[in-house]
């Protein structure tokens, strides 16, 4: 499995982060990708991926975070995207369950960071909470020409088809697994084509494990657990199908 999506530079996991990730390794999970939301994030996400060769990180400035973000920020953004081992630019969008950030911040960062992606090559990782509209609307403003994934998608059949039109990629999380919120997502399942569909824990949150709080890559597998079995599949054919979508998406094979 590859876990697309895991906070591993938050403090949840300061006190026994190489035991989470020995028991996500022993737990089939064969690649993560490090989730980075600002440049301090940037910089201890590529410490961790130093020390294990099969984690990557991620180069982006969270919506959260807009209100910190400065525009000079790219140039080292730029530089740190040309290490191999980060291999998107994200996460990037706009949150406004939340709004730790305003709107106008928000859209500033997006908007920054999506005309850098006009630089690179390398595909684009982005978070959209009860921001579907707006998001879409700053994404159709802006040309580019990687391939960019929806991560944590939490929406309806609506936004979902919004989506697939544009030829974006899906991240299903554990949210696919909470008894009360995960219900529309739930009726999406089968709506997404196999090649497009990814799978993340967004670890420490959204646990797909009622009694344990802190979310881990080891329990990825519930994620595609819970996808099979909606899909009526087998879970090794999501396992596979999904881990092999992660090295298209990603541009790993070699
Ligand atoms: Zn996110």
């Amino acid at each position: 499995m590859f876990d697309i999506g895991a906070n591993l530079t938050s403090n949840h996991f300061s006190d026994d982060l190489d035991s989470v990730i020995g028991e996500s390794l022993e737990a089939g999970v064969k690649k993560i990708c490090i989730t980075s939301s600002n440049l301090q994030d940037v910089r201890n996400a590529k410490k961790i991926t130093e020390k294990y060769e099969n984690l990557y990180y991620s180069v982006g400035f969270h919506p959260h975070n807009a209100k910190d973000f400065k525009v000079e920020f790219l140039k080292d953004m730029s530089v740190h995207l040309n290490d191999p081992k980060a291999i998107c630019l994200g996460e990037m969008g706009l949150d406004f369950n939340r709004n730790f950030s305003s709107k106008e911040e928000q859209i500033l960062c997006f908007e920054s960071q999506l005309s850098l992606a006009k630089s690179i090559s390398k595909p684009l990782f982005l978070h959209q909470r009860d921001a579907h509209e707006e998001f879409l609307s700053v994404l159709d403003n802006h040309k580019f020409n990687q391939k960019l994934i929806v991560h944590c998608f939490t929406g309806n059949l609506s936004e979902l088809e919004d989506y697939l039109k544009r030829d974006f990629y899906i991240g299903i999380t554990g949210w696919v697994c909470d008894l009360k919120r995960g219900e529309e997502l739930r009726e999406c399942i089968n709506h997404i084509p196999q090649d497009k569909l990814l799978i993340e824990t967004d670890s420490p949150y959204l646990s797909p494990r009622k009694k344990i709080r802190r979310n881990e890559p080891k329990f990825l597998i519930d994620v595609a657990e819970k996808v099979a079995s909606l899909r009526q599949e087998e879970k090794e054919s999501i396992i596979n199908s999904s881990y092999e979508n992660s090295l298209d998406f990603f541009n790993l094979r070699r």
